[in-house]
């Protein structure tokens, strides 16, 4: 399978703290645990066209997408190619604050609004959704000793399933693991991996992220034929005579 690993590659670039969490980017502790099985890439915003030319995205069966601080400077160009490359099938893993990049606000229609806080505590994703194959070798939770709050209400539309809902130590409930089709595309949603914790270099949320490229990989999708069709059965005429 190939992996494009998208990020925005800011946050490790500005923030002493952050860049010693991921000193080469949160996309490459991404891409450095998927290649273990798949043949991965990874683009950043600051390349030309973001690293998402159409001959990238044409050979990408799926797309990770990280982004934070800078979502306004995404070329609207590239999102809408990057859409189309969904609707034809591309899947699309949106990570954490990913919930306001201008692709998934476009595939969802909805603010993706939510709540925050930056408080250092306890985060516990329950498996709500224990047959999906994105829970595949987990346990019943996977608990995060401190990462950033997202809580309810998330503005999304409703979700196709949901797979995950954490719980927070302030008190909020948030669904964690979301999956929508659009087109003949896939896309998950996962919550963790705020930029200042080492929340990707954990075994279980790399479990998740293993287990959502593939089952957001199209491999079967039938190939349609829109617009005037030709009957596959001769339409027998009818007359009022019949009566
Ligand atoms: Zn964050």
């Amino acid at each position: 399978m190939n992996i494009t690993v998208w990020n925005e590659y800011r946050h490790e670039q500005e923030n002493e703290q952050v860049k010693a969490v991921y000193p080469q980017g949160i996309h490459e502790v991404i891409a450095s645990f998927l290649s273990t099985e798949h043949n991965v890439t990874t683009a950043t915003l600051d390349e030309p066209e973001h690293g998402l030319t159409e001959r990238v995205l044409g050979q990408t069966d799926v797309l990770i997408w990280w982004g934070h601080k800078a979502h306004e400077e995404v070329d609207d160009d590239i999102v809408a190619r990057v859409q189309q490359h969904v609707l034809d099938g591309m899947g699309l893993i949106v990570l954490h604050s990913g919930h306001f990049s201008k692709i998934f606000k476009s595939l969802m229609g909805t603010s993706c609004d939510l709540k925050w806080r930056e408080a250092d505590e306890k985060e516990r994703l329950w498996v709500v959704d224990p047959t999906h194959p994105i829970t595949t070798n987990l346990p019943s939770y996977i608990e995060l000793d401190k990462e950033e709050m997202y809580g309810e209400h998330f503005d999304i539309p409703t979700p196709d399933e949901t797979v995950f809902i954490s719980w927070f130590e302030g008190g909020e409930v948030f669904r964690s693991g979301a999956t929508f089709k659009r087109g003949n595309g896939r896309i998950f949603y996962f919550r963790p991996g705020h930029e200042s914790y080492p929340t990707y270099y954990n075994e279980q949320v790399q479990q998740v992220i293993h287990n959502a490229v593939k089952w957001a990989q199209n491999t079967h999708t039938p190939k349609h034929h829109y617009g005037n069709a030709q009957p596959l059965e001769i339409i027998k005429p009818k007359n009022d005579d019949s009566q």
